[in-house]
């Protein structure tokens, strides 16, 4: 087995060091929930719009002023929280303010 220089330790403790940080950092991104828009495609077949009050009666005439997901049965999470999931998007979080064609009142 070669034994290391003084340098050579230097240098491959370093790169484990760094290893080990890159390893434990807590990632972030993956953690954080995925805000569900209007491109999506399960979105777009069930015209959800993340501004409930931008919805035109015109183009969706089922609509009604105090519909919201806010007030939807499906919405879930913490009550007062400005994007929360939905039974419907699973894996995604909806805005408290956004509605769909699937609103159902609650009970
Ligand atoms: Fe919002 Fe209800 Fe549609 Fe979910 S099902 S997106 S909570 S209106």
């Amino acid at each position: 087995m070669k034994k290391l220089g003084r340098r050579e330790f230097i240098q491959l403790t370093t790169v484990a060091a760094a290893g080990c940080f890159v390893g434990a950092a807590p990632n972030v991104q993956a953690d954080e929930p995925i805000k569900l828009t209007a491109d999506d495609p399960q979105a777009k077949q069930l015209g959800y719009v993340s501004d409930s009050s931008a919805v035109a009666d015109t183009a969706r005439p089922q609509k009604q002023p105090n519909q919201s997901c806010a007030t939807c049965s499906l919405l879930q999470g913490n009550v007062g929280d400005e994007w929360r999931p939905c039974a419907i998007f699973p894996g995604k979080v909806v805005a408290a303010k956004g509605w769909c064609t699937v609103w159902a009142p609650k009970a």
